[in-house]
Parts: C-alpha cells; sequence; structure tokens
C-alpha cells in the first residue's frame, strides 16, 4: 500500500475481506476510469510468474482494515470513478459479496480482476460488477503447468464461459512469459478463445523482475513478431498488445 493516509492494524475478525495493499489512485486498472485498487490477500494457485509474491498467503499479519478503506473512499467521492477489486484471488473471499455491495452504495463502478479460480462464486457476484479482468493464462490442457495445480484449467475456462455470457463489460487477457508460452501454444489457445465467442482480448509481456520463481526472471524473449501479433489480433473484435518496453 503507498497511501500513508490508510493505516494498518491488526486484523479485525468483523472485516468482511482481509485486504493487503491498496494503490489509492490509478488510470490503468478500470478501463478510462480513475479507480483505487483493493488488492485482497490470498491465492489457492502458484503461477511460476506471479509477481504478488505477499499476496499469495490468506493471512496478513497487518491488514489494511476495511473501515479505513470506506473511509478513505468516503473521501475521495468525487475524485475517482471505481474501485477495483484485486488480489491475490479477490473471489477467495465469502465477504466480496458484502464488500462490493457497500462500495456501489457509495456510488462508484466496480470492478473485478480475477483468475477464475472459482467459477461459481463469480457467477453469483457478477449482476453487481460493472467490468471484469479476466486472466486466462494458456489453453485448457496446458493450465497447470502455468499455475502448478491441476483443476485450475477447468475452473478458469467455466469462469470465461460465464463472464462471456454474462454480458458484463470485460476483457481476457493473457501474460506471457517465454518460458511457458510460444506460437503452438498461443494457436491452441486463440482457437479455443475463439470458441467460446471472446471479442475483447489483450496479450501482456510479463514483468519478469519479481516472477515468483527466480529461474523465471531475467529472461525477457516476447516469443512473437508482428507477424504472430496480426494472426491473433484479426481473431478477435477488440484486441490490445501490452508490452513492457
Ligand atoms: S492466479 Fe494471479 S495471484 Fe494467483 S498465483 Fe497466479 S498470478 Fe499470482
Amino acid at each position: 500500500m503507498n497511501n500513508a493516509s490508510i493505516s494498518r492494524k491488526r486484523n479485525n475478525d468483523a472485516d468482511p475481506i482481509v485486504v493487503g495493499g491498496v494503490t489509492p489512485f490509478t488510470t490503468i486498472d478500470y478501463p478510462r476510469q480513475l479507480a483505487t485498487v483493493l488488492f485482497l490477500q490470498g491465492c489457492p494457485w502458484r503461477c511460476h510468474y506471479c509477481h504478488n509474491a505477499k499476496l499469495l498467503d490468506r493471512k496478513e499479519s497487518i491488514p489494511v482494515p476495511w473501515v479505513s478503506i470506506l473511509d478513505f473512499l468516503q473521501q475521495r467521492g468525487g475524485l475517482i470513478d471505481a474501485v477495483v477489486f484485486s488480489g491475490g484471488e479477490p473471489t477467495l473471499q465469502s465477504g466480496l459479496t458484502d464488500a462490493v455491495r457497500q462500495v456501489k452504495r457509495m456510488g462508484f463502478r466496480v470492478g473485478l480482476h480475477t483468475a477464475g479460480c472459482y467459477p461459481d462464486r463469480l457467477q453469483k457476484l457478477l449482476p453487481g460488477i460493472d467490468w471484469v479482468g479476466l486472466d486466462i493464462k494458456a489453453s485448457k490442457k496446458h493450465y497447470a503447468e502455468v499455475t502448478g495445480v491441476r483443476s485450475s484449467g477447468e475452473n478458469a475456462w467455466r469462469s470465461a464461459r460465464i463472464v462471456v455470457e454474462s454480458g458484463v463489460d470485460y476483457e481476457i487477457r493473457t501474460t506471457v512469459h517465454p518460458r511457458l508460452m510460444d506460437r503452438d501454444r498461443m494457436t491452441d489457445l486463440v482457437h479455443e478463445l475463439a470458441d467460446i465467442q471472446v471479442e475483447n482480448y489483450v496479450v501482456q509481456e510479463c514483468v519478469q523482475n519479481n516472477c515468483l520463481r527466480p529461474d523465471y526472471r531475467g529472461i525477457e524473449n516476447f516469443p512473437f513478431d508482428a507477424g504472430d501479433i496480426d494472426n491473433i489480433a484479426r481473431r478477435f473484435a477488440r484486441f490490445e498488445l501490452r508490452k513492457t518496453d
């Protein structure tokens, strides 16, 4: 968290969610909106390139109290448009539904960053969400190689179908690390995305300096050239490439 006006304290059991960090103002986490991002603690997966190692364990010894976050948001009414629940994996926390409801009541749009670990919970949450950024990490058969968890592909792809069919505004994005993605794998992935009629797709280059696995850092080497990117882009109504340079 990088705002001194939001204090931390020992975990309060009455807090609906455990927040490990806050970015008070950002323009890049919700399309065309000025947003505050709340990073929820805990994730059931262990992606080799994860750059949020501190958020992976379910317990944070000094979380950001929910009441401080609500105070902060109250003071920022009119200055920010949206609140984004990110992580970790925010749908891990059962209190998310209540937290979303409270933020909506304050008049903010609500964004959700998720890896789709829990499709049933995601489906229940979606009516309260205005925009979803869903990570799809690989084609189904390669999923566990990225996350380290056997059933992860089934859950993520079920979540993708739910998001696409929901009518909620979304982007589906894939983080590309050269150890985990190449042309053949991307071809499989693009076919599967097209099969479920994904329209808005983003490919983002992995920022490698903080990868969970030290041997995944400093490799660089983006595996696609301009022709590959053109071939990917033409399969989607909207496509964006986010490079690190
Ligand atoms: S799903 Fe996201 S937060 Fe969880 S390990 Fe993977 S990259 Fe990290």
